[in-house]
């Protein structure tokens, strides 16, 4: 089925939120709607948002999730190991960056994923990605050959390990795992321009 993606970029730190419908349909799912909410309403036009899926819970990929989901009534769905992180500003701003106080923290109410998500007509498979979180997940559309893999794997880089939850050893069973899908599969990472897995793994021996 053809989708059409389209990236906005948000926020503070320049986080890729990604816009993604299946052709023939008015209703969109939002990949890490990080911040810029008015900039992602205007993008969303006038669909309708059907789901709201975070790769992670780091504020950068998160911070319009709550105000979509009240406003859309669309379902967020998370990683289950970084549903924790949603609603706890020392956990999900890591560095401080955003000095906001804990009762300017947007609250977050979310599913966490089970393995697989059908929504606005196309089917997520949704790969566990520990390493950048305990939570990281990667979003993949099979059919499509389509990867969204969040802060997990970038064009020439992945994920900082030295946050909460980072850990080296799980980043490179993810990047392993993901290095087994097929080589032309398009990888939207949640930083940077897109890429593909046979470039990526090209750069790596593992
Ligand atoms: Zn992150």
């Amino acid at each position: 089925m053809a989708i059409s993606i389209r990236r906005v970029i948000c926020g503070l730190i320049q986080e890729n939120c990604y816009i993604v419908r299946a052709e023939g349909r008015d209703d969109c799912v939002v990949v890490d709607p990080g911040d810029d909410y008015p900039k992602l309403k205007a993008a969303i036009g006038e669909g309708r948002v059907g789901a709201v899926l975070l790769t992670h819970g780091h504020f950068d990929h998160i911070m319009a999730a709550g105000q979509m989901a009240k406003d859309f009534g669309a379902p967020v769905y998370v990683g289950a190991e970084d549903a924790e992180m949603l609603n706890d500003i020392e956990k999900c701003d890591y560095t401080g960056m955003l000095g906001l106080d804990r009762a300017d923290w947007p609250v977050i109410d979310a599913t966490p994923f089970d393995g697989a998500l059908s929504a606005c007509g196309m089917d997520f498979t949704v790969l566990p990605t520990p390493g950048h979180s305990r939570g990281s997940v990667c979003l993949y559309l099979a059919q499509e050959g389509a990867l969204f893999s969040g802060d997990t794997l970038f064009r020439a880089g992945y994920g900082r390990l030295d946050l909460y939850g980072g850990k080296m050893g799980d980043m490179l069973r993810s990047l392993k795992a993901l290095f087994a899908l097929p080589g032309d599969v398009a990888v939207y990472p949640g930083h940077g321009e897109a890429t593909t897995i046979g470039e990526e793994r090209a750069r790596y021996r593992i």
